[in-house]
């Protein structure tokens, strides 16, 4: 099997949408395109078409190209099953229990509810695209779902290799480094993090991928564990889920 392109399409203020291009079937996947015509302009410079259109939750900035591009290029939409009904133009629904094939690809889906009740994320090969859940040392609101049921859903995300690529669904990357820094002066790696991410926004770069592995050593939702985290929550003997709780109540309010 050859490996797969993928392309970052930056979308709205500062969403993205990607690409993923399998050359030898001549698929074209669009993860969560929240508009059409950056979708569209990239998908035109590559000479590629979109075969499918994948979300990973319903909300409109990650759907809002669904409609337009589905009317383009006649792709097939794929989503949650379980919020078929949220998802505009879904043609397929897909749950753990259902993965998705791409060409001769298996591509494994994970159920991971909080920012949306029935979000997902999908795994192509060392690549997970994981919406509004996972950000680069951040994570979503918990529109739908409890502090319980985004650490679970985070866990299922840490349970991948450490050198899997992270794709997620904005460039939210400084301001949550920024807040990391509250909690975690100490670490390090989080600190020589940020000179980067610094450089990069200042270039106007994105900041994306990141990886799982990157994500454990830098991201306070992730690093429940951390005695710098807790000491800084008050929170040094809590479990895990209280220390997540904590650390997501802190953002809302950063
Ligand atoms: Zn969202
Ligand atoms: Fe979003």
């Amino acid at each position: 099997m050859t490996a797969l392109s993928i392309e970052l399409v930056p979308c709205l203020k500062d969403n993205y949408a990607y690409l993923i291009h399998d050359a030898e079937a001549g698929l074209t996947a669009v993860v969560d395109p929240s508009e059409p015509e950056p979708v569209k302009a990239a998908l035109e410079r590559h000479g590629w078409r979109a075969t499918h259109i994948l979300n990973t939750h319903h909300h409109f900035d990650h759907t809002g190209g669904n409609l337009p591009l589905k009317e383009i290029y006649s792709a097939k939409v794929v989503g949650p099953e379980k919020d078929r009904e949220r998802i505009p133009g879904i043609d397929e629904g897909v749950s753990e229990a259902k993965p998705w094939q791409f060409g001769s690809r298996s591509v494994p889906v994970l159920e991971i509810p909080a920012h949306t009740r029935a979000h997902i994320a999908f795994v192509f090969d060392d690549a997970v695209f994981t919406g509004d859940t996972l950000f680069a040392m951040g994570c979503g609101r918990l529109f739908e779902g409890t502090p319980a049921m985004m650490w679970t859903s985070l866990s299922k995300l840490m349970a991948l290799p450490d050198a899997t690529k992270v794709y997620c669904g904005h460039e939210y990357t400084q301001s949550n480094g920024r807040f990391a820094l509250t909690l975690e002066p100490g670490n390090e790696a989080l600190t020589a993090r940020m000179r980067e991410v610094d450089a990069a926004r200042a270039m106007d770069a994105p900041t994306i991928p990141t990886t799982i592995g990157l994500e454990k050593a830098t991201n306070p939702f992730l690093r429940t564990g951390s005695a710098e985290i807790r000491k800084s929550l008050g929170l040094i003997h809590a479990d895990d889920v209280d220390v997540f709780a904590e650390t997501r109540k802190r953002k809302d309010n950063f």
